[in-house]
């Protein structure tokens, strides 16, 4: 078997439809436009690991019957990529050790500050449940001696978020750009390209990449199946798909790859 990735969320922050049942531009008869928060699950035979745990992580893992981990990686430290992180505790317990989080010394410390109990046991009764493994822009790491990591960096406003590839996929979000020529190196043979497209339309949106951006960018990358995904509900999944060119396609909850 190969690798497996499962979208388990493609919303922006806010979900959609947004608090308050607001749709947007999103027709709320159209299953593909119900989206919880990002998140990337990687499966091959023997190891199992996510991409963030945003306020949705819960739901998700019970949608998709994923009963045990032996990971998580961030990407950065926003809030709706991290707020779920509580519920890792049970993974934790299920394995009978700590579950090891790779993330970047941004997150680290973001998670220290707001929650040491998940990195310490400060009392005997809940103990630490992670471990964690500083990673850098542009490295490389195995995850229990199965599943190849490398690293990239992205421009997301004012902070860098952590891409991640493994073989020819590669999980580039949150970004509104990428400057540093490493990351096109890192990024150099990819086939698929799961990537923040959340601006849209919108160039003044300062922490999300618009789509003509990422058709930009792609022509350095050169995926040949490009994924866009961090949707807000201004993007209607049949009308924007309609709008782009072969070899991209809007991200829907619940969708599969195979590599
Ligand atoms: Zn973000």
């Amino acid at each position: 078997m190969g690798l497996k990735f499962t979208i388990l969320g493609c919303a922006n922050s806010y979900g959609v439809p947004y608090a308050g049942n607001d749709w947007g531009d999103c027709d709320p008869n159209e299953v593909r436009n119900r989206r919880t928060r990002c998140s990337l699950l990687v499966q091959s035979e023997n190891t199992s690991i996510v991409i963030d745990t945003g306020a949705d992580f819960r739901e998700q893992m019970n949608i998709h019957k994923v009963k045990t981990l032996d990971a998580v990686l961030y990407t950065h430290k926003h809030s709706d990529h991290t707020a779920g992180i509580d519920d890792l505790r049970i993974y934790a317990i299920r394995n009978k050790a700590p579950l090891c989080a790779y993330l970047d010394s941004d997150t680290l410390d973001y998670i220290r500050t707001s929650r040491d109990y998940i990195l310490e046991t400060k009392v005997k009764e809940y103990p630490a449940m992670l471990t964690t493994h500083t990673v850098e822009p542009y490295g490389h790491f195995t995850i229990n001696n199965d599943l190849k990591v490398q690293t990239h960096s992205l421009n997301h406003g004012s902070i860098i978020s952590m891409g991640y590839r493994f073989g020819d996929v590669a999980y580039s979000l949150d970004m509104k750009d990428i400057t540093d020529n490493r990351s096109f190196d890192a990024l150099y043979g990819i086939k698929t390209w799961i990537v923040d497209a959340g601006a849209y339309k919108s160039e003044h949106n300062p922490v999300h990449a618009t789509f003509d951006r990422i058709i930009e960018l792609n022509q350095k990358v050169k995926a040949s199946r490009v994924i866009l995904t961090s949707l807000s509900n201004r993007i209607d999944y049949k009308q924007a798909s309609s709008e782009l060119p072969d070899g991209y396609e809007i991200a829907y909850d619940g969708m599969t790859i195979k590599s």
